[in-house]
């Protein structure tokens, strides 16, 4: 965390977490919002656990494969729980439902540290105290759910949990990555519909452990599906954005990143980014002489050689064909000539080894023309960047392969 984040958001973070752990330690001191059920918060804690492991797997790929944004499933079991314990019982409820996911899903998921998880926790902590706080100093905690009254104190209760959750989780975003966009920060409508899916699914398991808990088994295979669904949802957009040959971005995910780059630098207004266009000399030769199989080995060898070259954060794209496209952000006029020149010099030094039916063959003595154009100098928009590129690219074809042309 001292290492990766910045200095605003660990202050942040921190906040959250002393006053998490204070609030609840004070409320749980004082009695505050009555006495607890012991019984609630143990089905609760187990029926959290259990829904955890029975969908595991989904979790953890869905981690995996996430942005920033991510819907929490385990919010069904903290809506029942703001509804039915004391605050400091619910914000317990967190803990004990997200240390166990940590133990068993997190831990193994190397894009989430530690300090995220734990600003995560506190957060979830904060909502559930926060709405379970509101009913009690309301005097809702209690009301017989079934009764109009009920009804409401259980809306009012989703109502804050939400609000609390989205703002605390936008803020703690927006100050480890800066992004600004709506969908960044709280989620598309989407997600925030599934959000409500599972909030309303929340609220049914709240009434049925009051009034028949055995009616609670009914909410985990809606649940179960939702939370499939959600994978699904994901592996479609990230396959929408794959060339499945290299696994770099195909040409609409490149595009996706380029235009977000393009507004970003224009906002901006300072150093422009630049575009690398990446040609395989002579390649149908390759194709001719071993096959198209070896020839699309070929190509995600190359690829892996690509994106080995340029900086973390630059965007490779395989453009169809053997032509590929690299995104490099914030970059000035020398530092571009040099990352070009060493996806040249890599691409040149692969020895590709592929394994056949026959044995292996080994491919080596590959080259690549590359074309070059900067923002803004080629021109303001991303397409006179592009078309600057390709001119380029088509005088490094002319000038005799194998070299970088600007
Ligand atoms: P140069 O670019 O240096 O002018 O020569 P080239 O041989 O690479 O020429 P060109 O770009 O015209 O041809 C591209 C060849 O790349 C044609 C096709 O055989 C091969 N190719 C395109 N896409 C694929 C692919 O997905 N897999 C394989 N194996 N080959 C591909
Ligand atoms: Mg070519
Ligand atoms: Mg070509």
């Amino acid at each position: 965390m001292w290492a990766g984040a910045k200095p605003r958001w660990i202050t942040y973070a921190l906040t959250c977490e002393a006053v998490a752990v204070v609030a609840a330690a004070v409320a749980l001191a004082t009695g505050f919002g009555g006495p607890v059920r012991p019984v609630w918060f143990g089905v609760l804690v187990v029926l959290g656990v259990a829904q955890a492991e029975m969908s595991r797997r989904i979790e953890r790929l869905r981690r995996w494969m996430s942005g920033q944004t991510h819907i929490n499933v385990t919010s069904v079991w903290y809506l029942a729980g703001v509804v039915l314990l004391p605050p400091a019982w619910v914000a317990l409820l967190a803990v004990v439902l997200y240390t166990h996911l940590w133990v068993r899903v997190w831990r193994q998921v190397r894009t989430r540290p530690a300090h995220r998880f734990v600003a995560s926790t506190a957060w979830a902590m904060l909502s559930c105290f926060a709405a379970s706080s509101v009913l009690a100093l309301l005097g809702l905690h209690g009301t017989p759910l079934q009764t109009p009254r009920g009804v409401f104190a259980l809306c009012l209760a989703a109502v804050v949990f939400e609000l609390v959750n989205v703002g605390l989780v936008a803020a703690g975003i927006y100050l480890y990555t800066s992004q600004r966009s709506a969908a960044d920060l709280i989620g598309t409508w989407e997600d925030n519909a599934f959000e409500l899916a599972t909030l309303c699914l929340g609220g049914l398991t709240a009434l049925a452990l009051v009034e028949q808990p055995v009616l609670v088994v009914f909410v985990v295979a809606p649940l179960l599906l939702l939370h499939r669904y959600l994978l699904l949802k994901q592996q479609l957009q990230v396959a929408a954005v794959t060339d499945e040959k290299t696994g770099l971005l195909n040409t609409a995910g490149w595009h996706e990143s380029a235009v977000r780059e393009h507004t970003r630098a224009q906002r901006r207004g300072t150093p422009g980014f630049a575009v690398l266009m990446i040609d395989l000399d002579h390649f149908k030769r390759i194709n001719d002489t071993y096959g198209h199989l070896t020839g699309d080995d070929v190509l995600a060898a190359v690829a892996v050689a690509i994106s080995g070259s340029v900086r973390q954060g630059d965007t490779v794209g395989r453009f169809g064909g053997e032509e590929f496209v690299v995104l490099l952000p914030g970059i000035g006029r020398v530092d571009v000539l040099g990352i070009a020149e060493r996806v040249r010099v890599a691409v040149g030094e692969l020895n590709v080894v592929i394994s056949t039916g026959t044995g292996t063959v080994r491919v080596s003595g590959l080259s690549v023309s590359i074309g070059v154009a900067r923002h803004p100098d080629a021109g303001p928009t991303l397409d006179d960047v592009l078309r600057t590129a390709d001119a380029a690219l088509y005088r490094a074809k002319e000038g005799g392969r194998n070299q970088v042309a600007v």
